[in-house]
């Protein structure tokens, strides 16, 4: 048996660890950087999570945390578990009953104990077998020697098979009586961490497993067919479930039984299994769970379950970005020396990659002045840069390594918008020069980091209904549909033409995976206006922005992988909204192809796609129907 370990151990090794570190000249690279021991330190910025996780785990609460995936929710849960105490922490153990052998008796006792008692028994049954069998022997021999002497052959063979069918038997019976352990805990390590993601029931709740002799002699008594499911196995520890919305609601509720009782008992979970005739006394499962998910799993939930996570514990919103601080950054980099510390092969990062990797962690934040909290993602980064610079057995990684891995580790989303983009170019699909009536360059952002050109094409033709109405395709979802209504505000307003006998087709081309969001509104309110005055646009240039229904142009996401997306396309011009040019970090390579141009209202917008022939009759037009139009409106009023 291992000697068991002294606790202070664990407490050292942060300093250990700086001491060998402090050896190191500081040359800004992550190899100087020192990794605190306890994951709840690691964790970067999640404060508000962390202080909470903290508070929950001493007072042993629930919690439900809720957040985009890779931001730390696993990693929060596991670190609750080492806060928790582990002098609490039982082992549990099934009997044989014999009173009702359907019914095993369950049993706990102190961390470490269960092992033991086990092995006690089963030497116990050791030494009852092998004295039973020495007496077997003894008779067998006995008998055999009698038959030789007295030449009774046939009673020596039918005495020698009777023996050996009583060996044959008798020892499994033995055996059966030895208890089965099903939950062991080492007693040095932390509280246990069960996650119990996706599990179906039975490895949730336990199980009996099927017998298939059931009887006869060769059968496997009940108690040790006993599974312990997750719940259990999480006893005074940390139970995880991520999604957990898809957890069918007959495993929620057993889930809230097993949270409200603090012990559930453990019955087969197939029906016709012999398994499912026995049920053991009440097991033992007295965890803190840790409930996660996105915004859909709130309302997955069963409702009894959130509201006992509500009322007996605490509900968590993860940050997705945090500010880029002088502070923050330093957090950044202890995470990249985290990581490489985890991961135990790749070489450290120097400080041109560790800039690098903070560069592609602001892109990704998508959002001026803030940091990517997708912290998951960048570790699939920093991974496979470090990969490449072992290959090539560097010494560190440099900002070459993680550039390369950038184009290696491109997500899914990304890597099907280059070859729409390659594709759409080989067809002559994409139009990126001249000049067209009623066409326009919209941009659009696919998963988190696909940007993709997304034509929008307007046509008008005598009204079908009523009139005046403004049809769009492309599969639109709900904010899409309603974005294209304020563009018809827009129309109204700006171009006062009656538009009462007209109806004004918009079409979203190659949106095979629906539009969200408002983003085209821009593009979508200049192809219509310029099918309606039959003014050409110019190809050259594409645009994003949402637009107010007074005709300024509101901020969108994305705006750095679209501006690349165009530039990839060909496009050499690039409109945003005014409010979005802080976001903007596109990669060097595109910074000399494409001209970014901010806007804040759609008269600029037009001034500078529509084609100048006729564009300044229609924009001296558009200032005095505006100008009239707010009147009129007035003077009614
Ligand atoms: P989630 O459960 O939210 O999907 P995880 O906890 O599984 O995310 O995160 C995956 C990995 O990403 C972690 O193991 C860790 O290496 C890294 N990571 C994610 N968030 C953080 C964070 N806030 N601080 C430090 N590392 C993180």
């Amino acid at each position: 048996d291992k000697p068991d370990a002294p606790a202070e151990n664990v407490q050292t090794g942060e300093e250990t660890e700086q001491q060998e570190d402090k050896n190191l000249p500081d040359d800004g690279s992550s190899r100087s950087v020192a990794v605190p021991e306890k994951l709840i330190d690691q964790v970067i910025g999640q404060d508000h999570a962390v202080e909470v996780i903290r508070k929950a785990a001493i007072q042993r609460r629930h919690v439900m945390m809720i957040g985009t995936p890779g931001t730390g929710k696993s990693m929060l849960a596991k670190a609750m578990a080492e806060l928790l105490p582990k002098e609490e922490m039982q082992d549990i153990l099934a009997y044989p009953n014999s009173d009702d052998q359907n019914e095993p008796i369950i049993r706990t006792v102190k961390s470490g104990r269960g092992k033991e008692i086990v092995t006690a028994h089963k030497n116990e049954a050791k030494k009852k077998i092998q004295f039973r069998n020495t007496l077997i022997m003894i008779l067998m021999i006995g008998i055999i020697g009698y038959a030789f002497i007295t030449y009774q052959w046939l009673m020596g063979i039918i005495a020698a098979a009777f023996i050996f069918m009583a060996l044959r038997y008798a020892t499994p019976r033995e055996e059966q009586m030895v208890p089965k352990l099903l939950v062991t805990n080492d007693k040095t390590a932390t509280a246990p961490f069960v996650d119990a993601t996706g599990t179906h029931a039975g490895a949730l709740l336990g199980d009996v497993r099927h017998d298939p002799f059931q009887s006869g002699g060769l059968e496997t008594p009940s108690h040790d067919r006993v599974e312990a499911g997750a719940i259990h196995r999480a006893h005074k520890g940390v139970l995880f479930i991520d999604e957990i919305n898809t957890l069918g609601l007959p495993s929620q509720q057993s889930l809230l039984t097993a949270m409200q009782e603090g012990e559930f008992s453990i019955t087969g979970q197939s029906e016709r299994s012999s398994g499912a005739m026995v049920r053991t006394e009440p097991v033992p499962c007295d965890f803190v769970m840790v409930a996660a998910g996105n915004l859909d799993a709130v309302e997955g939930m069963h409702p009894a379950l959130r509201s006992r996570i509500r009322g007996n514990g605490y509900e968590i919103y993860m940050e997705d970005t945090m500010p880029d601080t002088a502070e923050n950054r330093e957090k950044f980099i202890r995470f990249i020396a985290q990581e490489i510390k985890n991961d135990g092969m790749i070489p450290h990062f120097d400080k041109s990659a560790i800039d690098e990797v903070i560069h592609e962690a602001k892109r990704r934040s998508n959002r001026k002045g803030y940091l990517t909290l997708k912290l998951r993602d960048i570790g699939g980064l920093i991974r496979v840069a470090g990969d490449l610079a072992r290959q090539e057995s560097a010494e560190l990684t440099t900002r070459r390594h993680v550039i390369d891995a950038k184009k290696t580790a491109r997500s899914i989303e990304d890597q099907i918008s280059a070859q729409m983009i390659k594709r759409t170019r080989e067809y002559e699909l994409a139009v990126i020069d001249g000049t067209e009536i009623g066409r326009v360059n919209g941009l659009a952002v696919m998963g988190s980091d696909a940007g993709s050109v997304l034509p929008i094409m307007a046509a008008i033709t005598p009204a079908q209904g009523d009139g005046g109405e403004i049809i769009a395709t492309g599969l639109l979802k709900e904010i899409a549909q309603e974005s294209i209504k304020n563009v018809g505000a827009i129309l109204k307003r700006f171009t006062g033409k009656d538009i009462r006998n007209i109806d004004i087709h918009i079409q979203f081309i190659g949106t095979y995976q629906g539009v969200e969001g408002d983003s085209a509104s821009v593009t979508v309110a200049t192809a219509a206006i310029s099918a309606l005055e039959s003014i050409p646009v110019r190809q050259d240039i594409a645009m994003t922005g949402s637009l107010s229904v007074r005709g300024d142009v509101l901020p969108v996401g994305g705006v750095t992988y679209k501006i690349e997306a165009a530039a990839r396309a060909g496009i050499r011009t690039v409109l945003i909204p005014k409010a979005n040019l802080g976001d903007v970090l596109i990669e060097d390579e595109f910074l000399s192809s494409i001209e970014i141009i901010p806007v804040e209202k759609i008269d600029e917008v037009l001034k500078i796609a529509l084609v100048p022939d006729n564009r300044e009759v229609f924009l001296d037009k558009l200032k005095s129907i505006a100008w009239s139009t707010t009147q009129k409106i007035l003077n009614t009023e």
